[in-house]
């Protein structure tokens, strides 16, 4: 090299670095709220200043808050209608919706479809006797009961989606079983995580009730670090992720949980026994896209190994199964993302 092109460099070096003095220093906010989809969320984010952050974070909480109206189950909504006023008008007229209703139940059909209907939405009248008897074992553990075995199985009856008519050009739904319910649980905060990271720009982490989306990387490059938790010691981490434009996404025994007789009962229902499904701890998903891992967390905890890789496959994710006694399988491109 010689002495001019030496010179240049030098120079062009010693410029950047001058620019760099003057540049706005990114810093890390923070929010969190409690008063959606019934969990903690949490967004994360650098920013020039507080102010820049809070417009970012009220947009966030906007979005999040209507979804939430939208596709409650449990409460009604304000003005309008929402998945209540679906479950409440079944075997009725069709009503009419908002078209982000009829879109997370076009996604909702399909996932049933691709998960040989092992996550299905309209498992509602059967998911309602397991929320109901941890509501009630939650207020009086004394008293826990699970939900009767003969309820279950005529619950079961009015399940799938023969029951569901979805006009999309008339914008209407309607469950044809006056009996029969939605419960978009298994697929909702991650089908609202991606929609809103995908207006939020790099920079930002949201995590909706542990449904993680991870936008862009850090300020200088860095990638975000994202904990998977020991599902015997939830507030233990067993593996940290690198996550880079990334959905992560958890199913586990360990969430919405009740006791009886020292027994834990959760909340993912196999369709076939009608009880909490045995066969992992806990299984995570890893992949571009947070409605697509949302599905994929709980069918991968519904289903074999080979049978939940398979499919894994077909969306282009990763996932790590964690098997009672604490037996770790994983896709081949899983570590990749580890960092630990
Ligand atoms: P997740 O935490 O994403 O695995 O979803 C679990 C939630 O999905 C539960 O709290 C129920 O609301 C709902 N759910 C439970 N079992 C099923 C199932 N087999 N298919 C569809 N939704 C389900
Ligand atoms: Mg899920």
């Amino acid at each position: 090299m010689n002495r001019n092109v030496i010179l240049f460099l030098l120079c062009t070096a010693l410029l950047f670095a001058c620019f760099g003095c003057n540049l706005p220093r990114n810093q890390r906010f923070e929010r969190i709220y409690y008063d959606v989809f019934d969990t903690v969320t949490k967004l994360s984010g650098y920013a020039e200043s507080e102010s820049a952050f809070g417009e970012q974070a009220d947009k966030v909480y906007a979005q999040l808050h209507a979804y939430h109206v939208l596709f409650d189950i449990y409460h009604d909504a304000p003005s309008g209608t929402n998945l209540k006023a679906i479950n409440d008008a079944a075997g009725g007229d069709p009503i009419a919706v908002d078209p982000q209703i009829i879109d997370l139940l076009l996604f909702a059909k399909e996932v049933d479809e691709q998960t040989n209907h092992r996550v299905n939405v309209t498992l509602g009248a059967v998911t309602k006797l397991w929320h109901d008897a941890r509501e009630a074992a939650l207020a009086d553990p004394e008293h826990a009961v699970l939900p009767d075995a003969q309820l279950l199985r005529e619950a079961a009856r009015h399940t799938g989606f023969d029951k569901l008519e979805l006009d999309e050009s008339a914008g209407t739904v309607r469950l044809t079983d006056p009996l029969a319910r939605l419960d978009v649980g298994a697929i909702a905060k991650g089908y609202v995580a991606q929609k809103v990271s995908e207006q939020l720009p790099d920079g930002y982490l949201l995590s909706l009730g542990g449904n993680v989306v991870a936008k862009g990387t850090k300020p200088g490059g860095s990638a975000w670090t994202i904990g998977i938790q020991n599902p015997d010691e939830p507030s233990a981490l067993l593996h940290t992720i690198r996550a880079e434009n990334l959905a992560i996404v958890t199913s586990g025994d360990y969430q919405r949980v009740f006791t009886i007789n020292g027994i834990s009962y959760h909340h993912i229902i196999d369709p076939d026994t009608l009880t909490p499904a045995m066969r992992w701890r806990a299984v995570t998903v890893l992949c571009e896209d947070s409605a697509v891992a949302d599905m994929l967390s709980t069918a991968l905890f519904l289903m074999d190994y080979e049978t939940g890789s398979s499919l894994a496959k077909r969306y282009g994710a990763d996932a790590l199964w964690i098997a009672p006694g604490g037996t770790e399988y994983r896709t081949d491109g899983f570590g990749a993302y580890q960092k630990n």
